[in-house]
């Protein structure tokens, strides 16, 4: 069988930095599509896994689930997509299909365990998934997004992760007119999740620990900016419906727990390899809930890709070549991108 090879960027071990290197994609099955990758962003988790951050990872390891290119290959039973057409993948490359989670379009939840498009035991063809800092890469077609040829490809890469993940929660939390919503972090999710709540309609307040992002929190759309790290704002902060957590290290969330109104969530989204505190009387002093939110289903994939299609909504990016990515990833580390870096495949 063709097995075919392409040339990817990736790790070979935690303490070690990304290079080239050239990687096998499976055999175009009937419900296949093969993706020439035109651009890929650059997420946090992409940073956590190469890192080893989680434990777990598994090398080498090619990151990238923000992946945007065009189909050059299609399968014998894939009706979706032709050759040439625009398409994306994001985190979810295979689910079980058939438990409740997945009927009801949440295969982040798959009972069986969903397979990600890297780091991943690839339960089809065996060995791992490597994912989209490479030139070419193979999916099922029903993993696979749509996307419109009038958006800019590039900025639109990061709804693919970032995207997804700030909008399924803001939806289930009921987000809209009226809401007063938080965002912790203004980083590749956080800085969507500004321009997502906006487009929902909500009253949106950014916390952010760098003087430098509070002028650019305006421009990104937020009603409000405050500076995290000034304790006497901090105090004033009350009546939140809702707060999304975007932060990727350890911090203090009962700052945070203390300005939700009677019934309000904190939802964390963002991943800190340490365990986070709560003070018991911040959430059983007004029913407050701690929860989390886990990416997105399929559907709600093409749902965010569309949402942000019609209102103009792109990330905020820094356009690299693959042979940045170890700056970029030390950059990522330090806070120091506005907003998202994706890398551009073809150069
Ligand atoms: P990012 O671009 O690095 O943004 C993270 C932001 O968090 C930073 O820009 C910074 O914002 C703030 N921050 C960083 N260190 C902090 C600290 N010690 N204390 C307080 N604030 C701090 O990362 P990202 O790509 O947006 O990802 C954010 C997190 O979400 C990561 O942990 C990632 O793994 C996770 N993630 C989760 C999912 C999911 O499905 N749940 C999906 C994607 C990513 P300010 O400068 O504004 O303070
Ligand atoms: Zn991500």
């Amino acid at each position: 069988m063709n097995t075919p090879q392409t040339l990817a960027f990736g790790t070979e071990a935690a303490h070690l930095p990304i290079k080239k290197m050239n990687i096998q994609r499976r055999a175009l099955l009937p419900n296949d599509v093969s993706i020439e990758i035109l651009y890929c962003g650059i997420c946090h988790s992409d940073l956590h896994a190469a890192k080893n951050d989680w434990g777990g990872s598994t090398y080498p390891l090619v990151p990238g689930h923000e992946i945007v290119g065009k189909i050059t290959e299609i399968g014998s039973e894939v009706s979706k997509f032709k050759v040439g057409d625009l398409a994306a993948i994001g985190c979810i490359v295979d689910s079980c299909g058939t438990c409740s989670h997945c009927h009801e379009g949440e295969e982040q939840f798959c009972e069986s365990g969903w397979t990600v498009v890297f780091n991943s035991p690839d339960k089809i063809s065996g060995g791992m998934t490597y994912g989209g800092f490479s030139e070419q890469i193979v999916a099922d077609a029903d993993y696979v997004l749509k996307m419109s040829d009038k958006v800019d490809l590039a900025a639109s890469a990061p709804v693919l992760c970032a995207g997804i993940t700030v909008y399924s929660p803001l939806k289930h939390w009921k987000v809209g007119p009226g809401k007063k919503v938080g965002i912790i972090g203004i980083g590749g999710l956080g800085h969507m999740a500004i321009k997502i709540a906006k487009a929902m309609g909500a009253d949106v307040t950014v916390f952010t620990t760098s003087p430098s992002k509070m002028e650019d929190a305006k421009n990104l759309g937020a009603d409000h900016a405050i500076l995290s790290t000034d304790k006497s704002a901090m105090k004033d902060q009350r009546g939140f419906d809702m707060i999304l957590d975007t932060v990727s290290a350890k911090h203090d969330v009962n700052v945070y727990l203390r300005a939700l109104k009677v019934d309000g969530s904190l939802v964390l989204v963002g991943l800190p390899n340490e365990p986070l505190e709560i003070g018991a009387f911040n959430v059983v002093n007004g029913r407050k809930s701690f929860s989390g939110s886990n990416i997105g289903g399929i559907a709600e994939t093409q749902e965010v890709i569309d949402f942000c299609a019609e209102h103009g909504i792109t990330a905020d990016i820094e356009l690299i070549n693959p042979s940045e990515i170890n700056e970029a990833f030390e950059r990522l580390e330090k806070g120091d991108v506005k907003y998202r870096f994706v890398i551009d495949l073809k150069k």
